[in-house]
């Protein structure tokens, strides 16, 4: 284990942020530790970063552990929040955050790339949130947090199964929404504009000029910027908000 460089004081809670290997997921399940949450850090390939990752979590004085499952299979996502539960003891906070993109235009998309996005997106927070309600319900409190995106609330040409996975997510948090707040939980989604991470690192110079032209505060994200509201979302301080979608794109999309 790591010498602890800033011991936090316990929740004694745990959190399982999905596709925390790196990326966004990786600055949330670090921000997460250092307000003292457990974290379940999880992985589809890279288990060496999920590995780094962790240790940095521990080095906040909280227990952290790595999980790998690949959720292009939805099963994989509710075998993953059992997992984590049998090994950690308890879940309070789920953040569906892995997420793929499979851009090209509707008219040139292959089934394939249609499921993988929409399983991995959209079927895989599903399946993980079902499971981890289960459990959350016998405790009367969770929070879940689903990782949309702005082009889920504005569309996006070239994105068509991207965006419906990422609309979708919002429809599902309505709807857990409401169907769980009597359950004491309270389900939420982040929509974030352009953050930089290796996702945003595939587009062209172009396609960044244009996104940047259309961001009032005149800079792309950071991880960090996108993880400060999953801790508070996952905090006590939130426990009346429930069903909403908030931004955290600079001003791209204000709805
Ligand atoms: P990223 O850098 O590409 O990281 C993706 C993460 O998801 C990795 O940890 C990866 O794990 C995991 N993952 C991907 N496919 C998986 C699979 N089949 N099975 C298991 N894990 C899988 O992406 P990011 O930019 O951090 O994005 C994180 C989330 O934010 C996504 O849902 C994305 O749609 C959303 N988002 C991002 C932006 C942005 O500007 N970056 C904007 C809006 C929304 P491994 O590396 O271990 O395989």
């Amino acid at each position: 284990m790591t010498e602890p460089q800033q011991t936090t004081t316990s929740t004694g809670k745990v959190a399982l942020v999905t596709g925390s290997s790196r990326g966004l997921g990786r600055a949330m399940a670090l921000e997460l530790a250092r307000s003292g949450f457990s974290v379940a850090i999880h992985y589809g390939r890279n288990q060496a970063e999920a590995e780094k990752v962790a240790a940095e979590a521990q080095g906040f004085g909280v227990q952290a552990e790595v999980f790998g499952a690949d959720l292009t299979a939805p099963a994989n996502a509710s075998a993953l929040v059992d997992q984590v539960i049998a090994r950690m003891g308890r879940l309070d906070v789920l953040v569906n955050n892995a997420g793929i993109t499979r851009d090209t235009l509707a008219i040139r998309m292959k089934d394939e790339d249609w499921d993988a996005v929409l399983q991995t997106n959209l079927s895989s927070a599903f399946t993980a949130s079902r499971a981890a309600i289960k459990h959350m319900m016998r405790a009367r409190a969770g929070r879940i947090i689903n990782i949309a995106s702005v082009v889920g609330l504005m569309g996006n040409p070239g994105q068509a199964n991207y965006v419906a996975s990422k609309a979708g997510l919002i429809g599902l948090t309505k709807a857990l929404a409401k169907e769980y707040g009597g359950r004491g939980i309270t389900v939420n989604a982040v929509a974030p504009g352009f953050i930089q991470s290796d996702m945003t690192a595939e587009l062209n110079e172009d396609t960044r000029k244009a996104y940047l032209a259309g961001i009032p505060l005149a800079r792309f994200g950071q991880p960090e910027d996108v993880a400060a509201l999953v801790v508070f979302l996952a905090s006590d301080a939130a426990g009346y908000i429930t069903g909403q979608t908030i931004g955290v794109d600079g001003g791209l999309y204000p709805h």
